[in-house]
């Protein structure tokens, strides 16, 4: 076959090479997408696509910087996905509330006034608020937080709406290339084999999720990247029976409008090994049943798990990398890479193109890990 000459190459086709393609796409850059199985059916696809809200004006931390731009763009991002694909990918403002477990009154305190801090909006609820909320919540909570602008979006549902604008705006994408043949030369990238293949390209980015570590380290460059499982449990009900995510800790339900709700998530080091667990599924439902006692009787309808792309500190690796001069990095964006795709996807474009992101990157370099990763990953 002939070879071709996309102007950029996107490995991995999760949310993060999909929103990054589909923004580069839209600017009128060429751009080949391949992934080694079909697009979207990793961690993006297992994820419960809650989505946190932000407040710009106050956000201090890098964490905080990246949710709260993906913040500002996700409605019309949404909107305009839904507009012109016409899939409805399930995007509404469906509110929060953080409820209080007896022995984290510390973390839940720290939690509001981070809330606070930031300039979110947040309201305290008594027992009875919360039950005004959901009905059948458990008495015993008598702490808890409402957030109203917490978001939710159907994952599968966006990721399908993904791929549609980008088949629309040309995007090429190659599904089940197994094999990457990757040529380096004189500190840059400019050719990948695939199969019976040759890709040229000017630039490529990897966003290959929790995969990050082997791909990149036979180029030399040791990425801090792991895999974390998080299984989750789909029940369904005739109705839903609550509008707004309940979240305890770092486990939650999400009510989708037909009647869903996910049950989510453990966090493992399992390595690869991507199946649910009796003890993960137990744990899930004990948990639901502990803050929704009615949900006793719910209908299991699904579980899965799915392999969280994890960072030391939790954050997302974004940018050059700085061994080469036409390589990019999108990773790591561990429990929040839904909520950041906007964010995510527009940095990178802008940064492939030589332009200017709209928000500070300090903490977020792809590269603030090279010298300690090697130990590492030497070590493991
Ligand atoms: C249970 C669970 C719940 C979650 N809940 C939320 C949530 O509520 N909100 C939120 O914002 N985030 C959530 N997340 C996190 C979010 O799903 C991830 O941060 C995000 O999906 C990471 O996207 P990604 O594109 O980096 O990775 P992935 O979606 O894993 O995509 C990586 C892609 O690279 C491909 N690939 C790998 N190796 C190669 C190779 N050698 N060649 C070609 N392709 C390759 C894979 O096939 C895959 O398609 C959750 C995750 C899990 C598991």
């Amino acid at each position: 076959m002939p070879s071709v000459h996309p102007e950029i190459l996107i490995v991995g086709a999760g949310v993060v090479g999909l929103t990054t393609a589909l923004m580069l796409a839209e600017r009128g850059v060429s751009v080949t997408l391949l992934d080694r199985q079909l697009v979207g059916r990793e961690a993006s696809w297992a994820g419960a696509g809650m989505l946190p809200p932000g407040n710009a004006a106050n956000a201090d931390t890098p964490e905080a910087r990246l949710r709260s731009y993906s913040h500002g763009l996700w409605p019309e991002f949404a909107a305009d996905l839904t507009d012109r694909t016409g899939i409805d990918i399930g995007y509404h403002i469906c509110g929060a509330i953080e409820v209080c477990a007896h022995d984290q009154q510390e973390e839940f305190h720290q939690l509001d006034t981070q809330w606070q801090a930031e300039g979110i909006r947040v309201e305290r609820l008594s027992a009875q608020e919360v039950q005004q909320h959901v009905a059948d919540m458990d008495g015993r909570f008598q702490n808890s937080l409402f957030l109203p602008d917490f978001a939710q979006v159907r994952n599968p549902r966006y990721l399908k709406a993904l791929k549609a604008a980008c088949l629309q705006r040309d995007v090429e994408i190659l599904e089940h290339v197994q094999a990457l043949d990757i040529h380096q030369k004189d500190g840059r990238i400019s050719e990948v084999r695939v199969e019976s293949r040759t890709l040229q390209f000017d630039r490529i980015c990897f966003a290959v999720g929790a995969w990050s570590a082997s791909l990149l380290q036979p180029l030399g460059f040791a990425l801090p990247v792991k895999p974390v499982r998080g299984q989750i449990v789909q029940l369904q009900l005739p109705t839903q029976p609550f509008r707004c995510v309940i979240q305890l800790g770092r486990r939650y339900l999400v009510p989708r409008r037909d009647g869903l709700i996910l049950i989510g998530s453990t966090e493992e080091n399992a390595g690869f090994a991507k199946h649910t667990t009796t003890e993960g599924v137990a744990g899930l439902l004990d948990f639901a049943k502990s803050l929704v006692p009615s949900l006793a009787h719910a209908k299991v309808v699904h579980t899965w798990a799915g392999l969280r792309p994890g960072s030391p500190d939790e954050l997302p690796l974004l940018g050059p990398v700085p061994e080469f001069s036409n390589v990019f990095i999108g990773a790591g964006h561990f429990r929040s890479g839904l909520q950041m795709s906007p964010a995510t996807g527009t940095i990178l474009a802008d940064l492939m193109l030589g332009e200017t992101p709209a928000i500070s990157l300090d903490g977020l370099e792809a590269a603030r890990f090279s010298s300690s990763a090697t130990a590492s990953l030497a070590g493991d």
